[in-house]
């Protein structure tokens, strides 16, 4: 499987895509009951089931939703694997408004339906979920992770998201600067949500200058309150005098229009998907040369302390010592990828699916 041009996947058809895209199964969950309509994408169990959590979304169409899950649980295979992990690649998505539709039996229908697959899928949070969510879905089923820490599970998995992507920055300034202080740097933080909170908590302690923006404006009044941080408008952002772009907020925020803008010489953030088109932006950027820590790696501190607890006997430091490992492959990534004069992303994909095949071979009997 090489980088795609997604786009051009999408034009192949549903069976031509999950051929293209390397993906094992996908499951439509429908019930009239309770109005609950899913799609679960498992995109590769070669090392193990596939951990994935699951986004409910307003999709403004049905194929935006499986786009979503197709590209959501791919990313998931590779971010498993380039973290060490024994776990394959999934990802679900609901289909409704959060606000208005969850209820205890449409979670719980959820958790049925994830049930039915017997463990090749385990879920967890993403957008519009909750650890409570997570509960109704445990009353079903036990393959679910991210349950609250008074029921014995992980709880919130920011901080540890957070801090892997505050090491995955150092390690991506230590190959650009020959350091990895971040003592003065101009940092800009797109989305100042759970991870990028404790990510400017991280940032601002360490002697950073931090600029920041978010939809929500409480949220950013509560910031330059709380650490003395500057604000940019959402537009403005882009054209900022800034060393470190880090997008914690949505994904395809590189793309053809805002490549071009960028002054920053290293890109570090917490968002899935950061590149709009994977193949073409990621060499976007290097022929800027823009140095692309790739968000699957560096953000996968949140699927690290899911991994923890899914092991059992969850603590928190254990995690936390397991995402510290992110400094160094990162650093490895972009040592390979200017090695081999490919993009960061291209040379990242190319060591998860690396482990794939070596690991995949060793599981074959005998
Ligand atoms: P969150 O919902 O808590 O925060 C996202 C923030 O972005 C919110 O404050 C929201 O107001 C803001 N936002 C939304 N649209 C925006 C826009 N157009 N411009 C500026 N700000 C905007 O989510 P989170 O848990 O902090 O996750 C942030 C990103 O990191 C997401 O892309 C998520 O998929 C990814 N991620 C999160 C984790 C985790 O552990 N939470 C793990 C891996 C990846």
């Amino acid at each position: 499987m090489q980088v795609k041009e997604l786009e051009k996947v999408e034009a192949a058809g549903i069976f031509g895509t999950l051929t293209q895209m390397g993906h094992e199964q996908v499951v439509f969950c429908n019930d009239e009951a309770t109005g609950l309509k899913a799609i679960i994408g498992i995109h590769n169990t070669v090392l193990g089931p596939a951990l994935g959590g699951t986004r409910m979304w307003n999709y403004a169409s049905e194929q935006e939703a499986i786009t979503d899950v197709l590209r959501l649980s791919r990313g998931m295979t590779f971010k498993a694997a380039i973290s060490g992990l024994n776990l394959g690649g999934g990802k679900a998505v609901i289909i409704g408004d959060a606000k208005t539709q969850k209820t205890e039996a449409f979670m719980r229908r959820f958790g049925k339906f994830v049930n039915s697959l017997g463990g090749k899928y385990i879920t967890a949070e993403d957008v519009n979920m909750k650890t409570a969510d997570m509960e109704y879905i445990g009353m079903e089923t036990k393959h679910v992770t991210g349950l609250p820490e008074s029921m014995g599970g992980s709880g919130d998995p920011s901080p540890v998201t957070a801090y892997g992507v505050y090491l995955g920055m150092k390690s991506t300034a230590k190959k650009v600067y020959g350091n990895d202080s971040l003592v003065g740097k101009k940092v800009a933080v797109q989305g100042v949500g759970q991870v990028g909170m404790y990510l400017v908590e991280h940032l601002v302690k360490e002697g950073a200058k931090v600029t920041i923006n978010d939809i929500s404006e409480e949220k950013v009044k509560m910031l330059v309150e709380k650490f003395g941080v500057a604000t940019v408008g959402a537009d403005a952002l882009y054209d900022l005098d800034m060393d470190i772009y880090a997008p914690c907020a949505l994904g395809a925020t590189l793309n053809d229009n805002t490549i071009p803008r960028l002054k920053a010489a290293i890109v570090a953030g917490a968002a899935n998907n950061q590149l709009k088109d994977e193949l073409k932006h990621g060499y976007m950027l290097r022929d800027k040369s823009i140095t692309y820590a790739p968000d699957f790696l560096i953000n996968a501190g949140g699927l690290i302390n899911v991994y923890n607890e899914y092991l059992g006997n969850y603590n928190r430091k254990r995690a936390l010592e397991q995402a510290e490992k992110i400094y160094t492959t990162n650093l490895n990534i972009l040592t390979l990828a200017e090695n081999e004069k490919i993009s960061s992303q291209e040379a990242a994909i190319k060591l998860s699916e690396k482990r794939i095949e070596e690991v995949g071979r060793v599981r074959i009997p005998r």
